[in-house]
């Protein structure tokens, strides 16, 4: 398993169109300032917000693999979690830090939720799926929809993918099979565009693109996952680099001219390959002292032993977060969903819900949203008032789904039934 395929592609776009290079360092330069400016100037960090939609572009087998829908909806949440985690250096591991890096230790302030609303205005789970038949997306290849870069293919309807969602305002993540024939011959983990790539790149690109097998963070032991990808950090580092950051070691293997722009990350040589180092870890480009910073989310070593973005790169992801993408951080509103026209609310101060598809025809989704511990129980009632179907809540779960497969075609009614009274709505079965 590669790691990381952004390395080998961004080479490629430049052997491809040599004048990006001056693009890139044009970018790299400016952000960099940008970045100083602000960490300079910052007083009072506030807490960003980012919506985020999750486009499942697999085939059956692989759907299932991760638990069908239920556990797609369970891998929605707990990668959501994990990014939560580490963007605002909530980490347990963190005690992991060596001392002489402890005070380097940096906190993104960035809170990732699940898209609740659609582009259109309508009520979503946060994910999309669509099923295809063809055995997986090629990260180095060149596809034949787009650009032709960083799984292209899987980002347009038009070739079997997922249209992404206003890239402007949501981070879309498509998760696919990524195609074993890369330029080094394995599975690559992740890739995402890098803000450097913004002009050169539609926008319906934008995004990270993850291996289903990284996909979320190990709830249960039995869960399909690729060997030691099972913590989330795949995701955590592909939109390390979607937020501006390259690998800590720069965009080179060998040498040390190449930076990653960061002044608090030591300059490294190569990648650190699916271990955990002893600390210090030094090498050709940091011989003497404290070492590189291996237990880096953007380096390559094992998952189990990264535990910090430094507080240079959270610098980087702030900048980039307000400016290279303006629009993305000012929407929190897109994680919620509007309260639904039509609900009749027994209780005085009944929650909304959400559910969507409608019509629905095999599986409906119940969004409780920040109501969530107060929900007893989820009943799906004919229109003679006949329970059909009835669900027992779990605390803190958000999201629902309901089969309805079995239901002859009509008028249902969804009844959340909450500690302090129940509410209901409509749906049509087809
Ligand atoms: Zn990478």
């Amino acid at each position: 398993m590669q790691p990381c395929g952004l390395d080998e592609v961004r080479k490629k776009m430049i052997q491809d169109n040599p004048s990006l290079q001056f693009e890139f360092d044009q970018y790299e330069q400016q952000i960099n300032q940008i970045a100083a400016a602000q960490a300079m100037s910052k007083s009072t960090a506030i807490t960003d917000t980012i919506p985020v939609v999750f486009h499942i572009v697999l085939r059956w087998q692989h759907i299932n693999n991760l638990g069908g829908i239920q556990g797609i909806i369970d891998r929605c949440k707990s990668q959501i979690d994990a990014l939560n985690r580490d963007y605002n250096a909530q980490n347990a591991d963190s005690v992991n830090i060596p001392a002489a890096f402890k005070p380097l230790y940096g906190n993104a302030k960035i809170h990732f939720g699940l898209a609740h609303t659609a582009p259109n205005g309508a009520a979503s789970p946060g994910y999309t799926i669509d099923t295809v038949t063809i055995a997986g997306f090629d990260p180095m290849a060149q596809g034949s929809y787009g650009s032709g870069y960083i799984c292209s293919d899987a980002k347009y309807a038009a070739a079997g993918g997922a249209d992404a969602w206003n890239t402007a305002k949501y981070l879309n993540v498509w998760v696919v099979n990524t195609a074993p024939n890369g330029t080094q011959g394995g599975f690559v983990a992740g890739i995402a565009t890098h803000p450097s790539m913004i002009n050169q790149l539609p926008a319906v690109e934008l995004g990270c693109v993850i291996h289903y097998g990284t996909f979320g963070r190990r709830e249960a032991g039995n869960q399909y996952f690729i060997n030691n990808l099972d913590s989330g950090r795949v995701l955590v580092h592909e939109v390390g680099h979607f937020l501006g950051l390259w690998h800590v070691w720069g965009n080179d293997q060998g040498g040390c001219t190449a930076d990653d722009g960061v002044a608090d990350t030591p300059p490294q040589d190569v990648a650190t390959q699916s271990y955990c180092p002893t600390f210090p870890l030094l090498d050709n480009c940091t011989p003497t002292g404290n070492g590189v910073m291996f237990m880096n989310y953007m380096d390559y070593s094992s998952e189990n032993c990264q535990h910090m973005f430094s507080n240079g790169q959270v610098a980087k992801i702030n900048a980039a977060a307000n400016n290279s993408y303006p629009s993305l951080t000012t929407h929190p509103e897109l994680i919620r969903y509007p309260i639904v026209t039509g609900v009749s609310q027994v209780a005085g101060n009944a929650p909304a819900f959400t559910v969507s598809p409608n019509p629905a025809r095999n599986t409906v989704m119940v969004n409780v949203a920040e109501n969530n511990t107060q929900l007893r129980k989820i009943s799906i009632i004919n229109n003679v008032g006949q329970v059909m179907n009835a669900i027992t809540a779990e605390s803190g779960r958000d999201i629902y789904a309901i089969d309805v497969q079995g239901l002859a075609a009509g008028m249902y009614f969804v009844q959340c039934a909450y500690q302090n009274g129940v509410e209901t709505q409509k749906i049509i079965v087809e």
